[in-house]
């Protein structure tokens, strides 16, 4: 896929949307040219492994997992929220590798999930009017002139921030903490709470195909390390272009921010900008798609993203929202079937059911997005194409941003403890939860 050197750049000239006002541009063109001579986050041959494995997933033999914040902090990359993440995550997978029978391709909204698009550019509190919070890779969330206005130098804390997560990310996963009994004993203290009962069969279930590995000789030494990638919303081009790198055994271009880049539902003009850049690097690549998508337009991104209809190159991430899915995807999914593409499908159940509370909190209902899962793999198997993979928003801390779960969190609830900046998260056992419902429909 190789392209001539000024196709990296052909997005400047495409309408763009979603980018900060920079006070200073000129600011910006130094800390990017700093980027750009800073070392790779991730790596070409990761990147290659990573797209064969979404291939899988798109083919029925594989199915993704992937989970993190809404919008990553600085101050949260501390080793323990991390740590925390990457079981929920852990646990999570274990749950589905049974109810799938098939291996589960890991993950994370992590290590550069910084830049956010927002419905406007500016918030109003009483007669003040500032720049609207973008994440923490552009502004802070503090309401004052000074947290709000874009600093570039955000972008250099952003990458250092990724690079040491993403350094923990791979202790962990490499270094014995993601062995399966481990995990699976974390577990069963989920299943052994009274309040999940439900979910206590299928623990059990695991156990014994664990215990049945055991006596047959498995090697879990072996399973004591897994393949963790990092996937975040390519948004920030002022971040995005500068960690991109041609490969010197291919002349490829790679994102090196992360394994998996995706364009989120406000701008994937077919021909805006990061639709151009995406088709021109060589990492898999996502696409939200919400519940006004047409046929016609699924079409194009695949023309315009995966010519070549390479396995694993093109995951679409729908959001459609519980009451709309079982309408809306189905035709996408003919449509995209008939054409003889097979691009990944992966269901994003967070965005489409968000609403504010009175007292005016963001939440969603842990049922909803339960509800929105099931219509997935409905309309999949109605239109006999495979339901591949699942993007949600959680951390691995007891928050109290979504509704209902086991824990029943209620309205009133919600002020306990909510941290999220931008959208609410599934807490560590409502993702839990999740992960034993989407076991369960993946066992049928
Ligand atoms: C997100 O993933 O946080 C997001 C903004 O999603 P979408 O583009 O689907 O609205
Ligand atoms: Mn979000």
């Amino acid at each position: 896929m190789q392209h001539s050197p000024d196709a990296l750049d052909a997005w400047r000239e495409l309408p763009i949307k979603q980018q900060p006002q920079w006070p200073d541009p000129a600011e910006v063109e130094l800390v990017s040219a700093e980027l750009a001579t800073l070392p790779p986050l991730v790596f070409a041959g990761e990147v290659d492994q990573m797209r064969y494995r979404l291939g899988e997933a798109a083919a029925g033999k594989a199915f993704l997992l992937q989970g993190g914040d809404c919008a990553e902090t600085f101050a949260g990359a501390t080793a323990d929220q991390i740590r925390n993440r990457i079981k929920t995550v852990l646990q999570m997978a274990v749950v589905l590798t049974y109810g799938a029978s098939m291996p589960i391709v890991k993950m994370g909204r992590m290590a550069g999930q910084f830049a956010k698009p927002r419905s406007k550019d500016t918030e109003t509190r009483g007669d003040v009017t500032l720049p609207a919070f973008r994440g923490e890779i552009v502004n802070g969330f503090e309401f004052t002139e000074g947290a709000r206005t874009p600093d570039p130098q955000r972008l250099l804390t952003a990458y250092h921030t990724a690079a040491s997560t993403l350094n923990l990310i791979r202790a962990f996963t490499q270094g014995g903490f993601a062995d399966l009994r481990e995990v699976h004993s974390w577990n069963k203290g989920f299943a052994e709470n009274p309040a999940n009962k439900r979910y206590e069969h299928m623990a059990t279930e695991i156990d014994r195909a664990i215990k049945f590995m055991e006596a047959a000789g498995a090697d879990f030494e072996e399973m004591k390390r897994v393949d963790f990638y990092t996937g975040h919303e390519g948004l920030l081009m002022d971040y995005e272009r500068p960690l991109t790198r041609i490969d010197s055994r291919t002349g490829d271009a790679y994102d090196t921010s992360a394994h998996f880049i995706w364009v989120g539902e406000r701008t994937r003009e077919l021909d805006g900008a990061h639709i151009d850049f995406a088709s021109k690097i060589r990492n898999p690549i996502g696409v939200k798609l919400g519940p006004t998508t047409t046929p016609e337009t699924a079409l194009q991104l695949i023309e315009k993203l995966d010519p070549e209809r390479e396995p694993g190159r093109l995951t679409f991430i729908t959001r459609m929202g519980a009451g709309q899915i079982r309408d809306a995807l189905p035709p996408l999914l003919e449509a995209v079937r008939d054409s003889g593409a097979q691009p990944l499908w992966v269901t994003d159940p967070m965005h489409g059911n968000g609403f504010a509370t009175p007292t005016g909190f963001k939440t969603r209902r842990f049922d909803d997005v339960v509800d929105e899962v099931r219509g997935f793999f409905e309309a999949h198997r109605q239109v006999g194409t495979h339901p591949g993979g699942i993007h949600v928003e959680l951390t691995g801390d007891d928050v109290t941003e979504c509704l209902g779960g086991s824990e029943e969190i209620d309205e009133a609830g919600l002020a306990t403890r909510y941290e999220s900046l931008c959208d609410p998260r599934l807490n560590h056992m409502q993702s839990l939860e999740l992960a034993f419902l989407v076991a369960e429909e993946l066992e049928k």
